[in-house]
C-alpha cells in the first residue's frame, strides 16, 4: 500500500526530476565514497605516525638499557672490588686503578663515588681526593638506608658535586658482613647523553620527548628546558595510561602550549623508567590536509559540474515537455476562439457518450449557428468575421459552468456545446444565455448584434445507439430554427425509437 503510494507520488514528478534525480544521487554516493577514501587516508596517516614513534621509543629503549647496564657493571666491579680484604691496604693510586679501572670503559659516565654510612664521599674514580662532602640527604642515600635490597637505584636529577654536569645517578647498597648499612656507590650517568640521544630524532617542529622515572620525576626532556627538570609528572595524562599499560598511545592537549599531539610511551625494559614521544597533530595531518584539499576541490568541481549538467538537463527536458504540452493543447484547440476543435469535441462526445450510457443519465448538445454569416463578412471583411466568431466563443465560455460542459469550434460559424448530466429545459437556458450574451456584446466588438440559431439535442444513451445520433439529432434541430425564421432555438429530444422535435423558444430579438 505504502509501496504502491510511492511509486505513483515517483510517476508524478516530472520527467526532469526522474531524471535529475539518479545524477544527483550519484553524485551524492561519488561524494560518499570520496570522503570514506578521505577518512581512511587521515587513519592511515595517524597509524603511520604511532608506528614511526613506537619505533623510536624503541630505539631509545635499547640504547638507554645498554648505557645503564653498562653503568650497573661499572658499579658493580667497584662493589666487588670493596669486598677484597686487601684493598684498605693497598696504596691509594693501586686501589684507584683496581677499583675504577673498568668505569672508564662506559660511555657517559660522569664518575663513580663510594660514599660511607655517614654520607662522607669516601672514594671517587676522578680523583684520588675526593671533595669533602655530605651527601646523607640525597634521595638515593636514604632509598638505600632504608632498604635491604642489594638492586640498582636510579636517583633523581643532580648537579654532579665536581664537574657541575647535570646527573643521574646509578647506586646500589654497600653493606657490613653482619647485613647493616655500610654506604652507597653511585656512578652518574651524565643526562646531556640523554639529549644527544634525543636530538638526532626528528619528529616536526612540535615534536617532544620525554624520560621520567616511574614515580614521575622528569629526567630528561626534548626541546631541553632546564627548568621543566622540577616537573614531576605523576598526575599528567602519561601515567593515568602508564598505571593501566607499560606501553602504549593516546592523543592529548599539552597544557602550557596548548598543541594536541599523539603520544606514544613506554617502559625501558625492566627499569623504573619511562620514555614518552610526542608529535603534534597537526604535523601529523599536514600532507593529509593538503591532499584532502586537493580531492575536496576536486570532487567539488566535479559535483558542479554534474550538477549544472543535471540542471541543464532537466530545463531541457522541462521544455521538451512544455513545448510537447504546447502542441498537444494546440493540437485539439481552435486558434482563432480558444475553444476546443471539431476533432477534440469528437473524442470528448465519445467519452461523455459513454459515460452517460452507463450511468444512464441525460446528454444534451447544442449546435450554434451565427444567422447570415456570409453577409456579415461580406459587409464588414473577413477580420471583422473572424471578431464575431471570437466574440461568440467568450460568449459559450461564459455561458458554461459546469466541469464537464464542453464548448467547441465545430467549423466555420458553427459551434458546438456538450453538457453531460443536463436535461433538455437546462440545455435550451443554456442556449438562450449565449443567445443573450452574443446579443450584448459590445458595439465596438462587433459591427452590428449579430443573430443567432441553436440547435438542441438531448438524451439518455441506449447501448444500441451511436453518439453520431445525437449530433445528427442536434443538427436536426438546428436546420429547423433556420427553416423557422432563424435567431431561435431549437430542441428535439429522443426518449423513445422516434425522437420528438418540438419548438422550445420564440425568436430572442438582438437589442
Ligand atoms: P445561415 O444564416 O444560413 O447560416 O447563413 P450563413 O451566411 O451564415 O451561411 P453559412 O453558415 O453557410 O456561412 C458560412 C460562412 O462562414 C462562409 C464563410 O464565408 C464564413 N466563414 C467560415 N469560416 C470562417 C472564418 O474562419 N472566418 C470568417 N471571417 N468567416 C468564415
Ligand atoms: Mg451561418
Amino acid at each position: 500500500m505504502l509501496r504502491s503510494r510511492w511509486m505513483a507520488n515517483w510517476a508524478n514528478r516530472g520527467p526532469a526530476l526522474r531524471w535529475v534525480a539518479p545524477i544527483v544521487l550519484i553524485a551524492g554516493c561519488f561524494c560518499a565514497v570520496c570522503a570514506h577514501v578521505l577518512i581512511e587516508a587521515r587513519h592511515a596517516a595517524l597509524e603511520r605516525a604511532a608506528q614511526t614513534a613506537t619505533g623510536l621509543v624503541a630505539a631509545i629503549e635499547t640504547d638507554t638499557i645498554h648505557n645503564v647496564e653498562s653503568v650497573a657493571l661499572s658499579i658493580a666491579g667497584v662493589v666487588e672490588g670493596l669486598k677484597r680484604p686487601y684493598i684498605d691496604q693497598v696504596s691509594p693510586e693501586l686501589r684507584q686503578v683496581l677499583l675504577f679501572d673498568r668505569s672508564t670503559t662506559a660511555r657517559h659516565l660522569g664518575g663513580i663515588m663510594v660514599i660511607d654510612e655517614t654520607g662522607e664521599v669516601h672514594l671517587d674514580s676522578r680523583t684520588l681526593y675526593p671533595l669533602s662532602v655530605n651527601l646523607s640527604d640525597r634521595d638515593y642515600f636514604q632509598f638505600h638506608k632504608g632498604s635491604a635490597s642489594a638492586g640498582i637505584y636510579i636517583s633523581r636529577p643532580y648537579e654532579d658535586p665536581i664537574t657541575g654536569q647535570l646527573s643521574a645517578g646509578v647506586s646500589r647498597r654497600l653493606s657490613h658482613p653482619d647485613g647493616s648499612f655500610a654506604g652507597v656507590v653511585i656512578g652518574a650517568l651524565r643526562l646531556e647523553y640523554f639529549q644527544n640521544l634525543f636530538k638526532d630524532t626528528f619528529l616536526g617542529t612540535d615534536g617532544l620527548i620525554t624520560l621520567a622515572r616511574a614515580d614521575g620525576t622528569m629526567l630528561m626532556r626534548w626541546p631541553f628546558q632546564e627548568h621543566l627538570l622540577s616537573w614531576n609528572l605523576r598526575s599528567t595524562e602519561l601515567f593515568r595510561h602508564f598505571a593501566q599499560k607499560r606501553a602504549g598511545r593516546y592523543e592529548v592537549k599539552i597544557v602550557p602550549d596548548g598543541i594536541d599531539r599523539l603520544m606514544v610511551y613506554g617502559q625501558i625494559g625492566e627499569l623504573p623508567l619511562v620514555v614518552v614521544v610526542g608529535q603534534s597533530l597537526a604535523d601529523i595531518y599536514a600532507s593529509w590536509r593538503r591532499y584532502a584539499s586537493i580531492v575536496s576541490l576536486l570532487v567539488a568541481g566535479l559535483c558542479a559540474v554534474t550538477v549544472t549538467l543535471a540542471v541543464y538537463l532537466a530545463r531541457e527536458l522541462k521544455r521538451r515537455t512544455d513545448t510537447e504540452a504546447e502542441l498537444e493543447l494546440r493540437a485539439r484547440t481552435d486558434e482563432l476562439t480558444g475553444l476546443s476543435n471539431r476533432r477534440h469535441f469528437n473524442e470528448t462526445l465519445d467519452r461523455e457518450w459513454g459515460r452517460a450510457a452507463r450511468a444512464q443519465e441525460p446528454l444534451a448538445l447544442l449546435m450554434l449557428d451565427i444567422d447570415h454569416f456570409k453577409t456579415y463578412n461580406d459587409a464588414y471583411g473577413h477580420q471583422a468575421g473572424d471578431k464575431l466568431l471570437q466574440a461568440l466563443g467568450s460568449a459559450i465560455k461564459g455561458s458554461i459552468r459546469r466541469p464537464g460542459d464542453h464548448g467547441a469550434r465545430y467549423g466555420g460559424d458553427e459551434f458546438s456545446i456538450l453538457l453531460p448530466g443536463t436535461e433538455a429545459e437546462g440545455a435550451v437556458r443554456v442556449a438562450e444565455l449565449v443567445r443573450a450574451c452574443l446579443a450584448q456584446t459590445e458595439p465596438g466588438e462587433i459591427r452590428s448584434a449579430q443573430r443567432l440559431s441553436v440547435g438542441v439535442a438531448c438524451l439518455t444513451p441506449k447501448p444500441e445507439w451511436q453518439p453520431d445520433e445525437l449530433i445528427a439529432l442536434a443538427d436536426r434541430a438546428l436546420y429547423r430554427a433556420k427553416e423557422l425564421g432563424r435567431n431561435r432555438t431549437e430542441i428535439v429530444e429522443r426518449r423513445s425509437a422516434r425522437p420528438a422535435l418540438r419548438r422550445q423558444q420564440g425568436p430572442h430579438q438582438a437589442s
